[in-house]
């Protein structure tokens, strides 16, 4: 059963590898950026109140997304395997997850960190032109990543999960490095 969370800072490729993985194991990719900006898109409750924290670059808030993903993993798809990306951004949410998954037995088993310097993000960022990839929010981005999400590579690390791979490579080479590991 595969489950895995990718780590990574905005832009390093989460969701392209996320992606394609889900893909050639055929079990769901859990994105929570994508489930926002759907929910931003159709603007459901949910998207009403995450517009303005994603649109600044900001982290919605933990109720909201613990919820989200609380929901999401109960789903009848989740039950074969997940990648999970996006999710956990901070130590509130990786102890969320860490006891939710404990509760409902589900056990992952790597955090896979992709390694990317951060004058090579904010390039790649500014070159897919997603809405909230301005210079500005951007920074703001990573600041946010750097203070917030970056420390859960020492939480994976103690708990013997953590995986680092070099993400400054081609999405092909990435792959075959997250394929060997499988
Ligand atoms: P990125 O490519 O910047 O990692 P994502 O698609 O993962 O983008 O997330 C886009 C935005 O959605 C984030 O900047 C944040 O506002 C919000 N978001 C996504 N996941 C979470 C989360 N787990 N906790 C809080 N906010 C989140």
């Amino acid at each position: 059963m595969a489950r895995l969370i990718l780590l990574g800072a905005p832009g390093a490729g989460k969701g392209t590898q996320a992606k394609a993985l889900a893909a050639l194991l055929q079990i769901p990719h859990i994105s929570t950026g994508d489930i926002l900006r759907e929910a931003v898109a159709q603007q459901t409750p949910l998207g009403v109140k995450a517009k303005s924290y994603m649109e600044q670059g900001n982290l919605v808030s933990d109720d909201l997304v613990i919820a989200l993903i609380k929901e999401r993993l109960s789903q009848p798809d989740a039950q074969k395997g997940w990648v999970l990306d996006g999710f956990p951004r901070n130590d509130i949410q990786a102890a969320f997850l860490d006891k939710l998954l404990v509760e409902i037995a589900q056990e992952y088993r790597y955090a896979v960190n992709l390694e990317v310097p951060d004058d090579v993000l904010v390039q790649r960022m500014l070159g897919r032109g997603r809405q909230d990839d301005t210079e500005e929010v951007i920074r703001r981005r990573l600041q946010v990543y750097h203070s917030q999400t970056a420390p859960l590579i020492d939480f994976y690390q103690a708990r013997n999960k953590l995986m680092s791979i070099d993400g400054n490579v081609s999405p092909e080479a990435v792959m075959d490095t997250l394929k060997n590991l499988l």
